[in-house]
């Protein structure tokens, strides 16, 4: 166990480091079940999926057109026999001198080769004109294009997305055997804290950090512990329970060196610290750590800070405790039309808002205030802009790091 008062415990550790320090002290849960597809999204795929037949199965139109046996490279008439509709097919071989009209999806007939787009032939009656143009295979998806029969679908670590679903649907998987699903439960510390629809008090404030924790924490179902005041002794006894029934626990608040800030000391009594302080902006204090079994978090209690921390340690965390590997933020570099004021020694994730013009050059702007209390440059902004530790600044213009909230952007007003 460490000694949270130490000297070296009061440097603040690199980023990298702590990323580092918490992957290295994770592992995987174990444990699997097996659940429908539809309840599948954002779960962790715990065993290979093959492929139990082709896909598709069967030859078919790629196009709405005209099935024949095509004469390559000469014009050429066939009579039109019959329709094969999607989920309809036309069920005899054709015969030569035949074609059927033919929909998009719909299985090909025996001893049809090509499909001719409509736009491109001429009906006279039941006779169809093809141009002289054509190929075997034109227009048709063969069996097996997709995917072939016993090849392998998906294979862990993979958390499984709407695609992933899509996928797996289309070659008749139900069920699937997912990792168990990880136990989370999340609270909030702090005497200030008020619950909505309650009137504030003087010096109160209500508690956000919990409603900012449920949403990031949605695709978990974390439990939700409620509000603990700034009292030591249930402040130690709630950690314990929790530590005892949960794989993580995360904690917002108490967690620097005020007077009323248990969390490290508390984390050092009945658990191992691993680090406390971090060089990062918004979020220095960010206690990590062991409680038996338990992965703890003591987040910050600023608001910006929560998110940031989150983002940076948390999801990652998360996503290789849950069996889905080891994951990074998607991060690139674009130009920053405004100057962006930072100090050396940490480094910073400020809010920003990235925007795509017309002309698909991408730029990003900062979100407006960076204290680590404002909440609304963060709701306001859609990416973070990532400044190294030692940079002391940009200038409107500079080329800058960003890593996005999401993969949509808000369309600039004109
Ligand atoms: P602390 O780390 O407990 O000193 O909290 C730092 C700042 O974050 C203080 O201004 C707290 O009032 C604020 N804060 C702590 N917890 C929350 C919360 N759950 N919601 C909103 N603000 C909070
Ligand atoms: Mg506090």
């Amino acid at each position: 166990m460490s000694d949270v008062c130490s000297p070296v415990s009061r440097q603040l550790l690199p980023v990298e480091d702590a990323l580092h320090r918490i992957s290295s002290s994770l592992e995987p849960v174990h444990g699997s079940e097996q659940i429908t597809l539809k309840s599948a999204l954002h779960r962790v795929l715990a065993e290979p999926l093959h492929a139990p037949a082709d896909i598709p199965g069967f030859s078919n139109a790629s196009m709405d057109g005209y099935a024949c046996r095509c004469e390559k490279d000469q014009p050429f008439q066939r009579r039109l026999v019959g329709a094969s509709l999607a989920g309809h097919p036309y069920r005899k071989d054709l015969r030569p001198g035949e074609c059927i009209r033919i929909f998009t999806g719909a299985m090909l007939p025996g001893e049809a080769d090509c499909v001719a787009m409509q736009e491109h032939v001429e009906v006279d009656g039941d006779i169809v004109h093809f141009p002289g143009n054509f190929q075997p295979g034109q227009n048709i998806r063969l069996p097996g294009e997709d995917i072939a029969r016993g090849q392998l679908l998906l294979q862990p670590p993979k958390k499984l997305s709407a695609m992933d679903l899509g996928l797996l649907a289309s070659a008749g998987i139900c069920h699937v055997r997912v990792k168990r699903p990880l136990k989370i439960a999340f609270l909030s510390t702090g005497d200030e804290l008020t619950a909505l629809g309650q009137p504030l008090g003087p010096g109160r404030i209500y508690d956000s950090n919990r409603y900012t924790l449920s949403g990031l924490l949605a695709e978990y179902a974390a439990a939700d512990l409620g509000v603990v005041g700034d009292d030591k002794d249930s402040l130690r006894q709630c950690i314990v329970d929790a530590a005892g029934n949960y794989d993580v626990l995360i904690t917002t608040g108490g967690a620097s060196v005020g007077d009323a800030d248990y969390i490290a000391e508390i984390l050092g009594e009945i658990g191992q610290v691993d680090f406390w302080k971090i060089a990062m902006k918004p979020g220095k204090p960010l206690a990590y750590g062991k409680i038996g079994q338990c992965c703890f978090f003591g987040l910050p209690g600023n608001p910006a800070s929560v998110i940031a921390t989150f983002h940076q340690f948390v999801a990652p965390a998360l996503d290789l405790l849950s069996g889905a590997g080891k994951t990074r933020p998607l991060r690139f570099k674009v130009r920053c039309s405004s100057a962006l004021q930072k100090a050396p020694g940490r480094q910073e994730f400020q809010r920003g808002i990235l925007t795509r013009h017309d002309d698909g050059e991408l730029t990003v702007t900062s979100a407006g205030k960076q204290g680590s209390h404002i909440l609304s440059a963060v709701s306001r902004a859609n990416c973070y802009i990532v400044l190294a530790d030692d940079c002391t600044g940009t200038e409107k213009g500079e080329w800058v790091v960003v890593e996005p909230f999401s993969t949509r952007l808000q369309e600039a007003e004109k």
